[in-house]
């Protein structure tokens, strides 16, 4: 489905095109909780309840690899049937491990699915799993660096750990309309607390800006993807991050407008600095 990349995914369409679908040829419906290239967040329980108005029985297959352990997620709650994520990002590991949670509904239609599948199979996997164990050689350094990242997170709380990192968003978000820019993300629903992606005026290349901020503060900012290529920059506030860290990042951000001539309100950093220090 073809949108404006300003939002997340679209539950009427969805909806729509899943009603149209009487033959139920449409096997499953694959969304992206937290989209990393629009900083756009899908409402996940309510594709589910799209899915479910249109009596449709495709599996509900989540990429939460930018959002898990950042953003509220609910695998059960929200009738998710597989789930994937990953380690690189909120789960403040380096890359190298993948998992899933699978739904009963997704495990029995792997039963009779024809894709090839190999190494992904997750057959040995759970049978392994049932014992402890892995049926190859698992990357073991990361499962121990996992342990820790999850005792951190348990013992920040979840809560807390989610309502930082909205805090941390709410703070960038002011900061980049200060400056007077747009925010990628036109719908405040759909705003991702991971990630804030900028678009830059007309006739302003975002690349440009992102090449100035790394050569003069060895700061690396996100590029903009696809059609957004050079027109956006992407700031990350995710993972093992604090009030501090936002503040330098941002304070780059705003001194590399001014290096790179990029027109702009100074004062985005004292406006996120106030907007921090009056909500603890
Ligand atoms: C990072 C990310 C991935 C994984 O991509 P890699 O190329 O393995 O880094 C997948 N989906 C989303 C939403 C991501 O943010």
């Amino acid at each position: 489905m073809r949108t404006d990349w300003r939002r997340g995914a679209d539950v009427e369409a969805i909806e729509a095109r899943l009603r149209e679908d009487k033959a139920h040829t449409i096997k499953a419906v694959a969304v992206v909780h937290n989209e990393t290239s629009t900083g756009a967040t899908s409402r996940v329980d309510e594709v589910r309840r799209a899915m479910d108005a249109a009596g449709h029985p495709a599996l509900l297959l989540v990429d939460t690899i930018s959002s898990l352990g950042s953003m509220d997620f609910r695998h059960d709650e929200w009738g998710v049937d597989v789930t994937i994520s990953g380690s690189q990002k909120g789960m403040m590991l380096p890359p190298g491990l993948s998992f899933n949670a699978i739904s009963a509904k997704a495990l029995k239609a792997s039963e009779t699915a024809k894709l090839p599948r190999s190494f992904w199979d997750w057959k040995p996997m759970l049978a392994s799993n049932a014992t402890g164990y892995f049926p190859y050689t698992p990357a073991t350094n990361l499962l121990y660096g996992l342990d820790t990242a999850v005792d951190m997170m348990l013992e920040e709380g979840l809560d807390n750990v989610f309502a930082r990192h909205d805090r941390h968003a709410e703070a960038t978000r002011r900061a980049v309309r200060h400056w007077g820019f747009e925010i990628q993300c036109a719908d405040p629903r759909h705003y991702s607390s991971v990630l804030t992606a900028v678009r830059l005026p007309e006739g302003h290349s975002a690349n440009a800006l992102r090449a100035t901020i790394l050569e003069r503060f060895n700061m690396s900012l996100g590029n903009g993807l696809g059609q957004l290529h050079d027109r956006v920059f992407r700031i990350g506030h995710l993972g093992d991050f604090g009030d501090l860290q936002l503040i330098g990042t941002l304070g780059g951000v705003e001194m590399g407008l001014r290096a790179a001539d990029v027109p702009h309100q100074s004062g985005g950093v004292q406006v996120a600095m106030a907007y921090l220090s009056g909500n603890a």
